[in-house]
């Protein structure tokens, strides 16, 4: 495995959309090994290919409410997902790896499910709530170049961010 540079806005690759995945082979999971070390290191709650330079549909969501898994296990592949359906509505501060220091408040919904395929090609469908909702949309927004910053009702100011760290663990 290696890591990968993570890349940040400004870099036009950002803005791009993903193709979908066609070939399950040894290069998508060499793929996925590097961008799961990326994002552990980075200590982020998912990445998106397009973050790394690569322009397929391949994202990382880690499922955040499954407090008794380590990291790695909360990590789940995600090769060319598709929303198929969303419940509810929450609003809460969002950023992202490649907007370092920035965050904004996002509406998303609270529960989203997702129709995907794993590294071997099989479809499956994962749901999650929460944090982990907000993720799936986020990653896959990345796919088709959109970043948050886009979706953002407005991004926090300097002083919230001070209070926020003060106010954090
Ligand atoms: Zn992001």
């Amino acid at each position: 495995m290696a890591m990968r540079k993570i890349r940040t806005e400004g870099d036009s690759i950002l803005l791009k959309k993903c193709r979908p995945v066609t070939d399950f082979n040894r290069r998508l999971h060499t793929l996925l090994d590097d961008m799961r070390e990326t994002l552990i290191d980075a200590d982020g709650v998912g990445l998106a290919a397009p973050q790394v330079g690569i322009l397929r549909r391949v994202v990382l969501v880690m499922d955040t409410n499954k407090e008794d898994l380590s990291p790695s296990e909360q990590i789940i592949e995600l090769i060319n997902p598709e929303i198929i359906a969303t419940d509810g509505e929450q609003e809460g501060q969002e950023g992202c790896l490649s907007v370092p220091g920035v965050y904004g408040i996002v509406k998303r919904p609270e529960r989203v499910r997702v129709r995907a395929q794993d590294r071997f090609g099989n479809y499956f469908e994962a749901e999650g709530t929460g944090l982990t909702a907000r993720c799936f949309c986020h990653e896959i927004d990345h796919l088709d170049g959109h970043l948050f910053t886009e979706r953002a009702e407005r991004i926090l100011s300097d002083e919230e961010l001070e209070e926020l760290s003060e106010g954090g663990e």
